[in-house]
């Protein structure tokens, strides 16, 4: 080893789902929305003056942070704005989670929340989901630095309501609590409802999934004016101008089209009920997600070989070989026409292993 290496920080990074590009693939591997962001985005673009590009944009990204506040009933003194939930997530871990005590999350969730405490240096503990992967309540009511939970759970699919949420927090009121509700749109109560009572409450979202806006990069955090405070002391101490005014104005944009927004979800969610009773019938076995993802497995067939199966046939779904989930796929809610697509296929792959 060089001299040089000994000061290098090494970690092991968050592998993202691959974004293969391929003529006529189905792509149900990164819990993407299958359908475009609502026609006001694409009307912003067209409109977005090239000559103001050459300032720097707002740091405070007004404009987006004062819609997401009127969209939640907020103040903006209690909204986040940043390239992505992951950015957010990132800064939040970043300034909340400085003791000494242990950061709990699921073993079983978004695998990010790993990466980031070992990135910091944060002490973490992962708590095991029962076996139906449910969140223990009862993991939560020992010390600790912090709680992460997603809210529906990623790759389960699965959801608490807030009066589960309400408990874990009243039980935890000297440390913060952080939901990710990247999904929770899907078919969710938000705990953005839960701010006035919990000033340790910080809620986080995407503009990635319901709102079709992966390629965009917004994500959103939503608590008490105090705890907004510090994650943008924090912010403007890396980077004053995380979000370009490409990102703000469009943001903005998806915000105004709200009857879109229902519309596209209910399509995705009707796909996701239809999906889950084709899949039951052909013995596959899942929780009742409501995200836009179906996590399932099947007692006769191996997941890795079903995946290499849709692979050859130009449809991605994600995998993780890991403990405890290594048997299951992880289907995201395309169209429809994917949907039927998949299924089509998946009854023909059960019916040859049947025989
Ligand atoms: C997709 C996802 C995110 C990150 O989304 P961004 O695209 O960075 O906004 C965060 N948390 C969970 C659980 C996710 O699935």
């Amino acid at each position: 080893m060089a001299e040089w290496e000994k000061n290098i920080r090494r970690v092991e990074p968050y592998v993202p789902g691959e974004q293969p590009n391929r003529p006529g693939m189905i792509k149900l591997n990164t819990n993407e929305n299958p359908y475009p962001p609502a026609p006001g985005v694409g009307l912003a673009l067209k409109q977005l003056d090239t000559e103001r590009l050459r300032l720097y944009p707002d740091p405070a990204s007004t404009l987006l942070v004062e819609a997401l506040a009127a969209r939640n009933g907020l103040k903006s003194e209690q909204v986040f704005v940043g390239v992505g939930s992951d950015e957010v997530l990132a800064l939040a871990f970043l300034t909340f989670f400085q003791s000494k005590k242990p950061v709990l999350f699921p073993d079983i969730t978004y695998s990010f929340y790993e990466v980031w405490a070992q990135l910091y240096g944060i002490p973490y503990e992962c708590q095991p989901l029962d076996e139906a992967f449910g969140i223990r309540e009862e993991d939560y009511e020992k010390e600790n630095g912090g709680i992460v939970l997603a809210n529906p759970n990623a790759p389960t699919g699965l959801l608490v309501d807030p009066d589960f949420l309400r408990r874990i927090l009243s039980k935890n009121q000297d440390v913060i609590v952080i939901v990710d509700e990247a999904y929770i749109d899907f078919g969710g109560e938000s705990a953005v409802s839960l701010i006035p009572e919990f000033d340790n409450l910080l809620v986080v979202q995407t503009f990635s999934k319901s709102r079709s806006l992966a390629g965009m990069r917004i994500g959103a955090a939503f608590g008490q004016s105090g705890l907004i405070r510090y994650l943008n002391d924090v912010k403007y101490s890396f980077n004053s101008y995380t979000m370009d005014l490409t990102a703000q104005k469009l943001g903005a944009a998806s915000l105004e089209d709200e009857g879109y927004f229902r519309e596209t979800i209910q399509k995705i969610v009707n796909t996701r009920e239809r999906v889950k009773a084709e899949l039951k019938a052909l013995g596959f076995r899942f929780g009742d997600s409501k995200a836009n993802f179906i996590f399932a497995t099947h007692p006769k067939l191996s997941a890795p070989e079903l995946f290499e199966a849709l692979k050859q046939e130009n449809i991605y779904v994600r995998y993780f070989a890991k403990p405890r989930i290594r048997d299951y796929l992880r289907i995201t809610i395309g169209t429809d026409g994917e949907m039927d697509v998949l299924v089509d296929f998946l009854k023909k792959y059960v019916k040859a292993a049947d025989q």
